[in-house]
């Protein structure tokens, strides 16, 4: 018999009830769902401990992937038990506080809150001390954490200039610093190369190698994944002599369409799955430091995060190379080489990272708001070609670009 036909009315209406308030509810008639706790264990289970490697300058052992702020709960959850200790954009705990598995064990987390330009957005908007050092205060108290180990300058610098022209950022830190709210100093680095809106930008691995050799940033999160990229490994190769952090963002360039290609995923090695062997490519077979990646669920969690650390099989390694050309055809690394060569200042690299967020992290509403705040839109494009030839990936850029406008330009 049922569970349920064995209780009266009123304890089944109380038990249904608490089913629901646990997230239990759509299979409680059928075989029940694990609970929510039995399915983070299992899943933590499954992925085992990450190890841990030094960042930067400091050397602190910091996991091989790292957390974020905007994970969903239950994979940060499980992640936290497999040892994840780095928690990118933890300000984004800000309006509900931090998981209390973090407040619980304060001193065992790595946590950063990552701070904008003000005054506009991260081309136009400018590095201001005093509230930089404010927003810092206020993320402290609002997420609970007390304190941030890491302070990271979101977006970053616009040229080599600006990283030793505008020390406010890095004055802003110190004084934080000194009031022990904030321990190292980090950036996320974009790319300004050819911005119409940006005087004299510059590739991301151009601002990152000044970083490096500035000697103020402790480490740096930037854009890498599969495919040849000579400037970026120019710059871990740098990073790495001296000592300086390295943590890939973006990833998993073009993923969410190969997934959605049964006839690709089909083709892939036997025993392979696309996450898992990216991760175990990103953590044994390049020089990074550590990766953020995007998950979404339990499930998404287990296939990246067991990755972490373990060799690339044969099998893998041919993954990754029939994930590498299939990307190299369809989904932009943002490496802003074209955009200087285009006349119209069509922002590329931003209108095909909105392409991005749309097909292959599935967050339309994400990628309709970034397109539709860009300076220039995809319909600025006269499918002129000069760009064609500059690109390392040979991508049809203004079919993309007209693609990208169909897909969000709202008409
Ligand atoms: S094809 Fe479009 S994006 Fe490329 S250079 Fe010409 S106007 Fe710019
Ligand atoms: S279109 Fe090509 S050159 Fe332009 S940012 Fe993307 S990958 Fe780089």
């Amino acid at each position: 018999m049922n569970d349920h036909r064995s209780l009266k009315r009123r304890e089944f209406l109380g038990r249904t009830t608490a089913a629901v308030a646990a997230g239990l509810a759509g299979r409680l008639f059928g075989k029940p769902l694990p609970a929510r706790a039995d399915r983070i264990d299992e899943a933590a289970a499954k992925v085992g401990r990450l190890p841990r490697r030094p960042l930067g300058y400091s050397r602190r052992e910091v996991s091989l992937l790292v957390g974020s702020g905007d994970m969903a709960s239950a994979p940060a959850e499980a992640a936290a038990r497999c040892g994840v200790n780095y928690w990118h954009k933890a300000n984004q705990w800000a309006r509900d506080g931090a998981p209390a598995f973090i407040l619980k064990n304060r001193e065992a987390h790595l946590c950063q809150v990552t701070v904008d330009r003000i005054g506009g957005n991260h081309e136009t908007g400018r590095i201001d001390e005093d509230a930089h050092v404010d927003f810092v205060k206020e993320m402290a108290k609002r997420t609970g954490l007390g304190y941030f180990d890491d302070m990271q300058f979101h977006y970053g610098y616009h040229n080599a200039r600006e990283v030793k022209s505008d020390r406010g950022f890095v004055r802003a830190f110190e004084r934080l610093k000194k009031e022990g709210l904030v321990r190292h100093l980090c950036l996320s680095q974009h790319g300004y190369a050819g911005s119409g809106r940006v005087k004299g930008g510059e590739s991301a691995a151009e601002v990152l190698a000044a970083v490096v050799e500035d000697g103020l940033y402790e480490h740096a999160q930037f854009m890498y994944s599969y495919g040849q990229d000579a400037e970026t490994a120019g710059f871990l190769s740098l990073a790495r002599k001296k000592g300086f952090g390295t943590v890939a963002m973006k990833t998993s360039r073009g993923l969410g369409r190969m997934r959605q290609d049964k006839a690709f995923m089909a083709g892939l090695p036997v025993g392979t799955a696309p996450h898992n062997a990216l991760v175990r490519w990103l953590t044994t077979a390049t020089e990074l430091d550590a990766a953020v990646i995007r998950v979404r669920n339990l499930d998404e969690f287990i296939e990246t995060f067991s990755g972490a650390g373990k060799s690339l099989t044969a099998a893998d390694a041919r993954a990754i190379e029939m994930m590498t050309a299939r990307a190299d055809e369809t989904a932009c690394r943002l490496c802003t080489a074209c955009q200087p060569h285009c006349p119209r200042s069509v922002p590329i690299a931003d209108i095909l990272r909105c392409e991005r967020y749309a097909l292959d992290d599935g967050d339309g509403e994400k990628a309709r708001a970034l397109y539709g705040g860009l300076y220039r839109r995809a319909d600025a494009c006269a499918a002129c070609g000069t760009c064609l030839s500059h690109c390392p990936q040979g991508l049809p850029i203004p079919d993309r670009l007209a693609a990208v406008h169909r897909l969000l330009g709202g008409s």
